[in-house]
């Protein structure tokens, strides 16, 4: 894709990920979406001219430094607290740790080295705050989750977001020069709770790598996965925590096995990925239910995968089941039905911009047994109407690209180079 040449694109941009590096497995832990959405678009960033620098937190002590992700994209390491053992909550006693490694790497450099700070996730976005005002350039901030939001959705046995975190993305709303919000409800969400300035917030849609997620052959990826030809395949893929909600697709397949237990020889649900945020406390929590609901035998858990083995496990599906309580876009949603697989979906968050209700998968309105069981028998059981969706699928999915994602970024970096030479202006006349 050829980029407008119009716009004055940075030379060198700092994206911060304090929390998770993009070269760690996602599905797992801290590692997501995020760390999918960093990596794809920082290679396109440099793919067109933008030198991308991915400052991270190193997390063990075996790590260089610096590694190279791709061409043109650098991952530093940055030491801030201990290498291994720290929660996710301990991170904000290294905010100064981080923000001290990396103003000492731009000190090594000519000043104005980095044109552009991108701040992922709250955390990075308190030490990218620090480093607009530093190195006086501006700062573009994606929050990915909000703790207000996802404190309204929680699911019974998760915890609430700390107050810290609150007050801590409020500050960075109102520091940023761009907030780039994933979908429109995002971006509702930044203005009506945090009070943003709606001139700040650029809606980004994440994208889709359709190079690498395609329809495909059913039979190849089952015989790839082991899997019976004819089996009934609904498939969970993502970190394995309450706020994912796998629990609710488990209750529905017994529920469904009970209505229908002529399925049983030929159901197969696989749990695809590994434990992540409160899910850590209990990591057998999932296994534990699968035996109290009496459907170990059609539940296989598979540790997370990438690429090509992740692709087989889409196509392997006749569904991917999505039942997440909050979800600010659901990537996975996006890669299942570019691989031409319906999805079932929880209507909150992003998702019902991920995945179109009727035409593409279908969306339900809460997360009670009877309702999940409802949708994916109506998927299995109703004639046609999983063909009809699998065809909308792959139609959905191709509206999306990280092409079209590194575009709009590059716009709202644009934006944000304005507002801030501007906002400098005005302070200069002051
Ligand atoms: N993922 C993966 N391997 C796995 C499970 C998940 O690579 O075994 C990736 C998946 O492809 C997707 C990301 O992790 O790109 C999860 O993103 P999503 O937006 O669905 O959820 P998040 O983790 O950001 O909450």
């Amino acid at each position: 894709m050829t980029f407008r040449t119009l716009r004055v694109r940075p030379r060198r941009a700092a994206v911060f990920s304090l929390h998770t590096s993009p070269l760690e497995q996602p599905g797992t832990g801290d590692a997501g979406g995020m760390n999918v959405y960093i990596a794809q678009t920082a290679k396109r960033l440099a793919e067109h001219g933008t030198e991308v620098e991915i400052f991270t937190r190193a997390t063990s002590s075996d790590v260089p430094p610096t590694a190279e992700l791709a061409p043109g994209v650098l991952v530093r390491n940055v030491v801030a607290g201990p290498f291994e053992g720290l929660d996710k909550h301990e991170l904000p006693s290294q905010l100064c740790a981080f923000a001290a490694g990396a103003l000492r790497v731009e000190a090594r450099h000519e000043p104005g080295h980095y044109d552009l700070v991108h701040s992922h996730y709250w955390l990075s976005g308190q030490v990218g705050w620090l480093a607009r005002e530093r190195w006086g350039v501006p700062l573009v901030h994606t929050a990915h989750t909000l703790a207000k939001v996802k404190n309204a959705s929680l699911a019974a046995d998760d915890s609430p977001e700390p107050r810290a975190r609150i007050v801590g993305e409020e500050q960075v709303v109102d520091e940023a020069d761009r907030l780039v919000a994933n979908t429109s409800v995002e971006a509702a969400d930044l203005i009506d709770r945090y009070g943003a300035d709606p001139d700040a917030v650029r809606t980004v849609p994440p994208g889709v790598d359709l190079d690498l997620f395609s329809p495909g052959d059913t039979a190849a990826a089952r015989r790839e996965l082991d899997l019976p030809q004819d089996a009934v395949v609904l498939a969970f893929v993502g970190r394995i925590q309450p706020l994912k909600a796998p629990d609710v697709l488990l209750r529905a397949t017994a529920e469904l096995l009970h209505r229908h237990p002529e399925l049983r020889e030929r159901l197969v649900v696989p749990v695809v990925g590994g434990p992540s945020g409160s899910g850590l406390e209990r990591p057998r929590a999932l296994h534990e239910l699968a035996a109290e609901l009496g459907i170990t035998d059609v539940v296989r858990f598979l540790p997370p995968r990438t690429g090509a083995d992740l692709r087989a496990v889409y196509r392997a599906a006749d569904l991917v089941a999505v039942p997440s309580y909050n979800e600010s876009f659901g990537l996975v949603a996006l890669e299942a039905q570019a691989c031409g697989t319906p999805v079932v979906a929880a209507a909150v968050g992003g998702l019902p911009i991920a995945v179109e209700d009727g035409v593409s998968g279908l969306l339900v309105d809460g997360h009670r047994t009877g309702q999940w069981a409802d949708a994916l028998s109506s998927l299995l059981v109703r004639s046609g109407l999983r063909e009809r969706l699998a065809a909308g699928s792959a139609r959905h999915a191709a509206g999306f690209s990280w092409d079209r994602t590194t575009e709009a970024l590059l716009d709202a970096y644009a934006g944000a180079r304005k507002a801030f030479h501007a906002q400098r202006r005005q302070e200069v006349t002051a």
